[in-house]
């Protein structure tokens, strides 16, 4: 189906959209509803939908049992300040997600989103090392291909490259950098892959607070997989140089890559976690930042006797409401069921992208289905092939990728992969290649 492509005159002279010029916007397209797997457009076109809204619409949407819970906490209270107050839905959604997050977890910080989340959790670490009297260890490292967010200290530990540091100049914190593992998911170990963090941790360590990375799948900074054995090896080190462990895991989190969280697949635990994304089913912007009793402890023994922040949303009711119904009605979705139907029916379904000449890799992991390219798509033309092909896919560079709710269906799954492949192998043939 061809789209008309009527940009809408308001929101083209007035409203930004993320990172697209504000004078020469990419098209956007207008949405009137969403229901389940499907986005309706504005001139009745219904998309079926591959990217979760960026991994948090997990449950599809529209959903009657989460809107059920935020239409109950709705009547009673949608905000009250967390400083000095406490309810039921914050206590209630920790107890949940004690239940299903590491053991050693057992604090939570809750938080506006995933960015800020990630500001916490550097805050933390920090203010870990000033209480134990290593007020030198204030710096952080990480991996590259990262993505953690758009605020400056999130920014800071993103792939310097993607993140575009070079803008920033001197107001972004310097930290330090080490090659992402090269070892896959599925494949070997490389045990060269650990050096460079070895050789930056002990050269370092005496200015690091912490080790932060999303564990197993880097999301947004190039959907890449990378070996369990990477976060044996770190945390290992980590660990014998007094650094915290931080994992990311607002995308990885609540099933997506087949497990509930990221570190099952390697068994290591952090010592602080952030999470978020999946964390309201898609229906609300809402963090969490977790950690260990020595952690808050040695933070809260020492002056000033209290970590420093409190967002002024913190522990919002009408979040952590639909929150805990979010997370409840995951665990009782049979989601390990659909995540593994998922990942066979992506691999089995973009494995024919591999044979195209555009294409330089195809990896799936859980309910994440990548195909890289070896040519950077055009956005524009891509996003409306797409489109015109019924499907909801937003690539970016040279990933085209799909992680669909956790409640498609079959025939929905194969709308999406057999418009990926299609449109993929519509673009230019890169030169060399047949
Ligand atoms: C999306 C994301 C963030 C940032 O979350 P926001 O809610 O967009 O601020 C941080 N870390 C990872 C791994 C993410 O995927």
């Amino acid at each position: 189906m061809k789209y008309d492509y009527t940009p809408d005159a308001f929101d083209v002279r007035h409203l930004w959209h993320p990172y697209t010029s504000a004078t020469h916007p990419l098209p956007t397209y207008k949405v009137v509803r969403a229901q389940g797997c499907t986005l309706t457009l504005d001139n009745g076109a219904r998309l079926t939908d591959g990217m979760s809204s960026w991994w948090c619409a997990v449950h599809g949407y529209n959903h009657p049992v989460l809107n059920r819970a935020v239409e109950e906490q709705l009547s009673r209270m949608s905000h009250v300040m967390f400083g000095g107050i406490t309810h039921d839905p914050a206590i209630e959604l920790g107890r949940l997600l004690l239940g299903i997050v590491p053991p050693s977890m057992q604090r939570i910080f809750y938080a506006d989103s995933g960015s800020v989340a990630v500001e916490v959790a550097m805050k933390m670490a920090v203010q870990y090392q000033y209480a134990k009297g290593s007020t030198r260890k204030s710096n952080f490292v990480t991996i590259r291909r990262g993505y953690h967010g758009d605020t400056w200290n999130a920014m800071s530990v993103c792939d310097p490259v993607t993140g575009m540091h070079s803008l920033f100049g001197s107001s972004l914190p310097v930290r330090h950098f080490v090659p992402s593992p090269e070892s896959r998911f599925d494949g070997e170990w490389i045990p060269e892959d650990i050096r460079p963090l070895r050789d930056v941790v002990e050269r370092h360590h005496d200015e690091l607070a912490a080790l932060i990375l999303e564990p197993i799948v880097q999301g947004a900074g190039g959907m890449w997989f990378y070996h369990p054995q990477y976060l044996r090896e770190a945390a290992a080190l980590c660990r014998s140089h007094d650094m915290l462990l931080i994992f990311d895991e607002i995308a990885t989190g609540f099933g997506r890559t087949g497990r509930l969280f990221a570190w099952e697949h390697a068994g290591v635990e952090p010592d602080i976690m952030c999470i978020g994304k999946a964390l309201t089913g898609g229906y609300m912007t809402f963090s969490a930042v977790l950690t260990t009793d020595h952690v808050a402890e040695t933070i809260s023994d020492t002056y000033p006797g209290a970590f420093m922040h409190g967002p002024t949303f913190m522990g919002n009711p009408l979040a952590c409401a639909v929150g805990r119904a979010s997370v409840q009605l995951l665990l009782t979705s049979g989601w390990q069921e659909n995540v593994r139907r998922m990942e066979r029916q992506l691999a089995t379904e973009l494995a024919e992208a591999r044979h195209l000449p555009q294409v330089a890799d195809v990896r799936i992991l859980g309910a994440i289905g990548v195909v890289e390219t070896v040519d950077e798509v055009d956005m524009a033309w891509i996003q409306r092939r797409f489109v015109e092909e019924g499907v909801w896919v937003r690539p970016f560079g040279r990933l085209v990728y799909i992680m669909p709710p956790f409640i498609i269906t079959a025939e929905e799954l194969h709308r999406l992969t057999r418009a990926v492949v299609k449109v993929v192998g519509e673009m230019p043939v890169p030169s060399g290649r047949k």
